[in-house]
């Protein structure tokens, strides 16, 4: 038989290695399953996985996400002995300033942190400002400090999953897109490319703000609401002294520092560029809020930037699992803004799912596509 005429066969084909899909695909290898092709567009990481701002956070908005929370902490701190690379947590400590406008719900988000053992303090405006001082102080009600909390290093972690995965016998095919869904009847029979059909019996779809198209050729609607945010890179201020990040509950508007540069973000826009640099049409609007809440990071010098677009979803929570509709069809997208911290929890139930048939670290029904009442 002819080279070209043999088919390329994979135990399961992971479409997109973003965050989300290296830990399924390294998590498939941890759980035995080796014969793992991922395909990817792009390039590793090259997606919303490429600009975030890296939180890894205890003070999170509602019952799953706590949960969750509690888990990745966990996998993140043992992540160097799991791959070889560290995941570089740095505890900085997060700042929610809470304006009257969103102050009950903020604190039911304190009472369910709290329920869940989570160490979180209510702050006057007066220690707000004692705590960053670069903060004008106008407009807080008070302020939500959770000092467990801290930023990863994001690319190291994409080195350490990508690295390990090929390690263990996991296929990473860059620059190759997944272009459909070959069926046998209700089965997933193969994934087609651009480099010809792979073989397979399971298609796990982390193809982030792209999932919704990849669902399509399985005649699924996923409702993806991607939403574009920004980040610029500005010179640190002198009265900016500690590397607490900083979120407006209400707006969304956050910094945090690092060593020479602070990370500057916000932004939930339909139909922005997404750019490997600061977008200066967008700066105004930033510069405005910096101006309100922060006024020297506003002057600062801006070093660089980007943008990325969080994948949300209508009710905010991620698209996990199976559908009834396609067997072998496995989600794990819509992580809007919390898929960096979570890519151990998404990486986990795929890899539950396809080796078992059921999930048991998390129960998956909440994320099941079919939540939202799709065909
Ligand atoms: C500015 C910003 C700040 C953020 N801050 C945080 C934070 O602090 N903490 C946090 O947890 N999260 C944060 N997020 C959210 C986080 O970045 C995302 O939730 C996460 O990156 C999603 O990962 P993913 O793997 O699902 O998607 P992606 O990283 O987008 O990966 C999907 C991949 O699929 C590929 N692909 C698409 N279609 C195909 C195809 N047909 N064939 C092959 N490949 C395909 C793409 O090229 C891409 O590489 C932030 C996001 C932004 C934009």
């Amino acid at each position: 038989m002819p080279a070209s005429s043999v088919r390329e066969t994979a135990d399961v084909v992971v479409i997109g290695a973003g965050i989300q899909g290296l830990s399924a695909a390294w998590h498939l290898a941890k759980f035995g399953i080796r014969d793992v092709a991922l395909v990817e567009k792009s390039t590793v990481g090259s997606g919303s996985s490429r600009w975030s701002a890296s939180m890894l956070m205890k003070q999170m908005w509602g019952e799953w996400q706590q949960r969750f929370s509690a888990y990745t902490f966990q996998r993140y701190a043992a992540f160097a002995d799991d791959t070889g690379y560290d995941a570089g947590f740095v505890r900085t400590g997060t700042l929610t300033l809470v304006t009257p406008d969103v102050a009950e719900q903020e604190r039911e988000f304190v009472n369910i942190r709290r329920r869940h053992g989570v160490e979180t303090q209510i702050l006057t405006p007066d220690e707000v400002v004692r705590l960053a001082p670069v903060l004008s102080g106008q407009e807080i009600g008070f302020g939500v400090y959770g000092p467990e909390d801290g930023v990863l290093d994001t690319p190291n972690i994409l080195r350490g999953w990508r690295s390990s995965a090929q390690t263990l016998g996991v296929r990473i095919y860059e620059g190759r897109r997944a272009t459909g869904l070959e069926m046998e009847g209700r089965r997933i029979a193969a994934v087609q490319t651009t480099a010809g059909p792979i073989a397979t019996r399971f298609a796990v779809n982390a193809a982030g703000s792209d999932a919704d198209e990849v669902g399509a050729w399985a005649g699924l609607r996923i409702p993806l609401l991607n939403r574009v945010r920004n980040i610029f890179l500005v010179e640190r201020p002198p009265q900016l002294n500690s590397r607490v990040y900083v979120m407006d509950a209400a707006t969304h508007w956050y910094f945090r520092s690092d060593n020479g540069e602070v990370l500057v973000g916000m932004g939930a826009r339909r139909d922005a560029p997404v750019q490997d640099r600061p977008d200066m049409d967008y700066w105004p609007e930033m510069r405005d809020m910096c101006l309100r809440k922060a006024p020297a990071l506003a002057h600062a010098i801006i070093r660089g930037g980007g943008s990325g677009i969080r994948p949300l979803t209508p009710d905010e929570r991620p698209v996990v699992g199976p559908v009834r509709q396609v067997q072998g069809f496995i989600n794990n997208c819509g992580w809007g803004g919390v898929g960096i911290m979570n890519a151990p929890v998404g990486g986990q139930l795929v890899a539950e799912q396809i080796c078992n048939g059921r999930t048991s670290t998390f129960d998956v029904t909440p994320f099941l596509l079919e939540r939202f009442g799709a065909r």
